[in-house]
C-alpha cells in the first residue's frame, strides 16, 4: 500500500488530527464519480454531473485517503457535494424508516427528559439536522412539545410531512444559523449527515456555538468498517463527493477531544447475516454494471433483459460470496456507527 508523508503545509493534513501522513485507498477521475451516480453514460444528466465534478474538484480526479494516525478517511479535495450536485446525481428516494440509530438516540433521550422534568426552568430545546420526512422527529413529538421542536431539510416532501406535524422547518445549512441559534438547543442529531460535510472545523465550531452547556449531540454515520469491507471485496464505492468522510471511534474521540465534548455511549449496528449479504451482493451487482467486460454490464445494456436476468444475478452472487460473508459479518458490524456526545 502506497503511504506518503507530505510537509505540515500542504493541504492534505487530516480534518481530523491534522496528521499528514496518509495511504491512498484509491483515485476516481471525474467520469468514474459521474458513472457510480448516473450509469447510463449516453445521458444527458451523466454528462453534466461530469462535467459539473470538474468544477467542483477544481481537476478531473479526487482521492480518497486514510490517516496513518486517526483512521480518518477522507476524500481529497476534501469537499461536499453542492446542491447542483445533488440535483444531477440523486432523484428522491425512499425516507429511512424506524432504525438502529433512531432507536438508540430515543432511549437516550428518554432518559434524559425524564431526569429534566425535576427542574422547571431548564428549557429543552431540539433541534434535528437533515430531518428526511421526520420518521425520527415524530417520535420526539411524544416528549416535547412541537414549538421545543426545530428540524433542518432540504427537499420539498419532507418540509411538507415536518410541517405537517406542526414542526418548525428550514431548508437551510444549519451552519448559516450560528448567531441567530446562539446557545439555543439542548438536543442536536445529525443522523447520516456528517459523512457529507466539508470543513470540520467550521461545523463543529457552529455546533458549539448553536448549543447549550451540557447539550447531547447524537451522530450516526457509515460504518467504516462496512464501507472498507464492501469497497475492498468489489462492491460499491463509497464515492465522494456524496460521502467525503469515514469515521470510527478513534476519530469521533479526537472530535470530542477538540472540540470540548465527551463521548457518553458509542456503538457499531450489531451485523445480521441474511442482510448484510443480501446488502453486499446488491452493491456487488451494482459496482459490477459500472465495469466494461463484465456480465452485469452487458445484462444492463438492454432493460428488459436486465429486469429479468436480476434476481437470476442476485442469486447467483449470493451463492459466490455466502462463504465471505459469514466469516466476516460480525467482525465488520452492520453498516451504521452511533455515538453520544456531552457537552464539557
Ligand atoms: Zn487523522
Amino acid at each position: 500500500m502506497l503511504i506518503i508523508f507530505m510537509t505540515s503545509s500542504n493541504k492534505f493534513n487530516c480534518p481530523v488530527c491534522g496528521n499528514n501522513s496518509y495511504k491512498i485507498l484509491y483515485e476516481v477521475t471525474n467520469e468514474q464519480s459521474a458513472k457510480h451516480f448516473i450509469p447510463n453514460q449516453s445521458s444527458k444528466k451523466y454528462t453534466q454531473l461530469s462535467q459539473h465534478l470538474l468544477k467542483l474538484w477544481g481537476k478531473n480526479k479526487c482521492q480518497v485517503l486514510e490517516c496513518q494516525n486517526c483512521g480518518f478517511g477522507y476524500a481529497n479535495p476534501y469537499m461536499g457535494g453542492d446542491k447542483i450536485f445533488y440535483d444531477l446525481a440523486y432523484q428522491r428516494t425512499g425516507y429511512p424508516k424506524w432504525k438502529f440509530e433512531f432507536e438508540e438516540t430515543f432511549n437516550s433521550i428518554s432518559k434524559i427528559i425524564e431526569n429534566t422534568i425535576i427542574d422547571s426552568n431548564s428549557q429543552l430545546n431540539f433541534l434535528e439536522i437533515g430531518a428526511g420526512d421526520g420518521s425520527f422527529t415524530k417520535k420526539i413529538l411524544s416528549k416535547l412539545p412541537s414549538t421545543r421542536i426545530t428540524a433542518t431539510e432540504y427537499s420539498e416532501y419532507g418540509i411538507e410531512q415536518l410541517k405537517k406535524m406542526g414542526i418548525t422547518v428550514y431548508p437551510i445549512d444549519f451552519r448559516q444559523k450560528s448567531e441567530e441559534w446562539s446557545q439555543k438547543f439542548s438536543i442536536v442529531c445529525l443522523f447520516q449527515v456528517l459523512e457529507h460535510l466539508d470543513n470540520m472545523e467550521f461545523t463543529f465550531n457552529v455546533l458549539n456555538s448553536i448549543t447549550k452547556n451540557k447539550a447531547h449531540l447524537f451522530i450516526s454515520v457509515p460504518n467504516q468498517k462496512f464501507i472498507n469491507f464492501n469497497e475492498s471485496n468489489g462492491a460499491l464505492l463509497d464515492m465522494p463527493p456524496n460521502h467525503i468522510g469515514r469515521y470510527n471511534k478513534k476519530t469521533f474521540e479526537l472530535i470530542a477531544e477538540k472540540f470540548g465534548w465527551t463521548i457518553n455511549d458509542y456503538k457499531v449496528e450489531d451485523s445480521d447475516f441474511e442482510l448484510f449479504l443480501n446488502k453486499f451482493t446488491l452493491y456487488k451487482y451494482l459496482r459490477d454494471i459500472q465495469n466494461d467486460n463484465t456480465i452485469e454490464n452487458f445484462l444492463s445494456k438492454n432493460k428488459i433483459i436486465k429486469k429479468i436476468s436480476l434476481p437470476f444475478r442476485l442469486y447467483y452472487l449470493k451463492i459466490k460470496f455466502k462463504k465471505l460473508i459469514f466469516e466476516n459479518y460480525k467482525e465488520v458490524g452492520g453498516s451504521a456507527l452511533w455515538v453520544h456526545l456531552m457537552k464539557n
